[in-house]
């Protein structure tokens, strides 16, 4: 089949420029930081950070896993941390002077307690040097074991999500080692502890149908999930899935009024959506 490279008008995005860019820029930089911005290459890269806002990835830049659909970095980190990052972060949320931050992480699978305990410090640290700020926490499946899961809701961020990214029949396809129900018991666990506000993504145009979106919407109705990202997928690179469809801004707009039908509090559904994308609208 004839590759989508050509993308509709609605996708096209403005280059980074300005001084609020700027500055995030160097913030990040001098601090020796990752960003999902950066290693998800984010078409919303401009308009973020010349607000302001970043979306923090800790644990390194190396994950464990190799999503086909993701730039991040695949590889082996071989166990090791750097436990200087968390206080780092907190410096940088102070410097950047924001009221709400997302962060989030690759998996790392490589560790007995698969970054658990180093999740639940940074937001630790983050918390006792920016006691105002507001935080989303994206975090991975945990396996889907509630104790490490509790890790991370026992710091109390404000919401927590977790990304489904895509329905149940293209999930062994599109995700590495994630599985579709432990994906949806992470996110019952959080919403089960009444502690923080469950959330999740999906991203569209990777061949699924219409009904497959609803029955997702569904399955994380049912298991306690009150936002909802709906965005359309980018190929990052010619190494990853290629984009079976460019959804059009009305389909989007048709998920949003059938979402919030059935219950979600919140659903941010648009082309350029991604799940951090206005994260502060969600706390
Ligand atoms: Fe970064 Fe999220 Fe904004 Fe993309 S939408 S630039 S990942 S904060
Ligand atoms: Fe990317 Fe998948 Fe790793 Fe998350 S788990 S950083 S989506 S490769």
């Amino acid at each position: 089949p004839e590759l989508m490279t050509r993308k509709p008008d609605w996708l096209k995005i403005s280059l980074p420029q300005g001084k609020q860019y700027l500055d995030v820029r160097e913030i990040i930089a001098r601090k020796g930081l990752h960003t999902i911005c950066v290693s998800g290459k984010c078409p919303n890269l401009s308009e973020c950070w010349g607000r302001g806002t970043a979306s923090f990835m800790i644990l390194g830049d190396v994950c464990t896993r190799a999503c086909r659909f993701c730039s991040v970095k695949t590889g082996s980190p071989q166990g090791i941390v750097d436990w200087n990052e968390p206080d780092r972060l907190a410096e940088s949320i102070e410097k950047m002077n924001l009221k709400h931050c997302v962060i989030t992480s690759v998996d790392r699978d490589d560790l007995p307690d698969l970054g658990a305990e180093f999740w639940a410090t940074t937001i630790r640290r983050v918390k006792e040097r920016n006691p105002d700020v507001t935080l989303e926490t994206l975090i991975p499946d945990f396996n889907g074991i509630e104790e490490l899961i509790y890790k991370v809701i026992d710091t109390c961020p404000e919401i927590i999500s977790h990304n489904m990214e895509t329905v149940r029949r293209l999930t062994p396809k599109v995700r590495s080692r994630a599985k579709y129900d432990v994906s949806l018991k992470t996110i019952e666990t959080i919403a089960k502890s009444g502690k923080a506000k469950p959330k999740s993504g999906i991203m569209v145009g990777l061949g699924e149908t219409e009904e497959e979106i609803l029955e997702t919407m569904d399955d994380l109705i049912n298991v306690g999930c009150q936002v909802l990202t709906i965005g359309q997928y980018l190929q990052p690179t010619r190494k990853h899935l290629t984009v079976k469809e460019f959804v059009t801004p009305e389909q989007f707009r048709k998920y949003k009024v059938i979402g919030l039908e059935k219950g979600f509090k919140f659903v941010e559904s648009g082309p350029l959506v991604r799940s951090s994308y206005h994260a502060e609208k969600h706390v």
